[in-house]
């Protein structure tokens, strides 16, 4: 299904608006780590979080080598996002930060810096770094909230309450850098209530962009640990297709979507298979929103008081 036909605010055309080319993303390990497996908040993190964190798929090696392999196989784009995606993405010395970020923005085709955090690594000494590199790139810090639910964020072990979240979207937007939401559907206990409640808080914030994805199992997990036991049951393509419709529906259709599925890494995912099968959730949440004729927001402007 093409861009034009979607039911939702998609990335790809804003970049090209935005940009006047094609923007590929290049996903960067900067060898941090996170307060949530170091002991500082917690050990053993998420319980839906691999060793190697979001960005399984990735390989360590310094910031201006993994740009260079990058460049190196490059496919054809003008414009390139720097996305520090694994771990903690502003979790160590302000030096250290700038020294990584600098890094990845000494290429001029790199027009965007992107920073995978917690809300809970987020202060005012990180913000103005960040707000520094704003005259040369774009800047956007995307927060893992997954969930509005404290009781599911404490089953999940994510080691901070929802009224961080809040504070921290607060001083992000005061130094005016671009909020991405992440949100997960089928955590542990959680039903449509609980995802269409995570949404109407993510949309009462008014973020740049979010991206929503279905949990998944990865091998060596508590999650993993969980499923085997029989204390998780995940949830089925349909089903996710079916809550992101929702999801989707009560969010403004200014909030730009930058991801619909997750990023399973094949060699370890547990359960469900379908998360490796990117075209087929995107068939699935496209043939949903056309039967549903479900558009983003249209769920918000039909509940909006006259
Ligand atoms: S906050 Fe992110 S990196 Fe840290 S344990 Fe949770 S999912 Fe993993």
């Amino acid at each position: 299904m093409s861009d034009i036909q979607l039911h939702y605010n998609n990335l790809s055309p804003y970049l090209l608006r935005k940009y006047g080319c094609r923007v590929f993303k290049i996903c960067l390990d900067g060898g941090f780590t996170c307060p949530n497996r170091d002991g500082k908040k917690g050990v053993g993190g998420c319980i839906f979080c691999g060793e190697r964190g979001a960005g399984e798929h990735l390989r360590p090696s310094s910031v201006s080598e993994q740009i260079s392999a990058y460049f190196r196989r490059a496919r054809k784009a003008e414009k390139f996002i720097a996305y520090f995606q694994n771990f903690t993405g502003t979790y160590a010395p302000i030096a250290e930060l700038k020294e990584k970020y600098d890094e990845a923005l000494s290429d001029p085709r790199i027009c965007v810096l992107s920073v995978g955090t917690r809300p809970d690594c987020v202060d005012e000494e990180v913000c103005e770094l960040l707000a520094s590199y704003l005259p040369r790139a774009d800047v956007w810090v995307e927060l893992g909230l997954q969930t509005a639910s404290n009781a599911t964020a404490a089953l999940c072990h994510r080691g901070y309450e929802t009224e961080i979240f809040l504070n921290a979207v607060n001083l992000l937007k005061k130094y005016h850098l671009n909020v991405i939401v992440h949100i997960m559907l089928g955590l542990p206990n959680e039903t449509e209530k609980d995802w269409i409640a995570t949404a109407e808080l993510v949309d009462s914030v008014k973020p740049f962009g979010v991206k929503i994805h279905s949990t998944y199992v990865i091998e060596g997990t508590q999650l993993e640990r969980m499923y085997r036991r029989g204390e998780y049951t995940p949830l089925t393509v349909e089903a996710y297709a079916a809550g992101a419709c929702k999801v989707l529906r009560h969010l403004s259709s200014d909030i730009l979507v930058h991801k619909i599925t997750g990023d399973a890494p094949k060699d370890r995912l547990i359960a469900p298979l379908w998360n490796a099968d990117k075209n087929g959730i995107l068939d699935a949440l496209h043939e949903e929103m056309e039967r549903e004729n479900a558009y983003q927001g249209d769920l918000l402007i039909k509940n909006r008081p006259v």
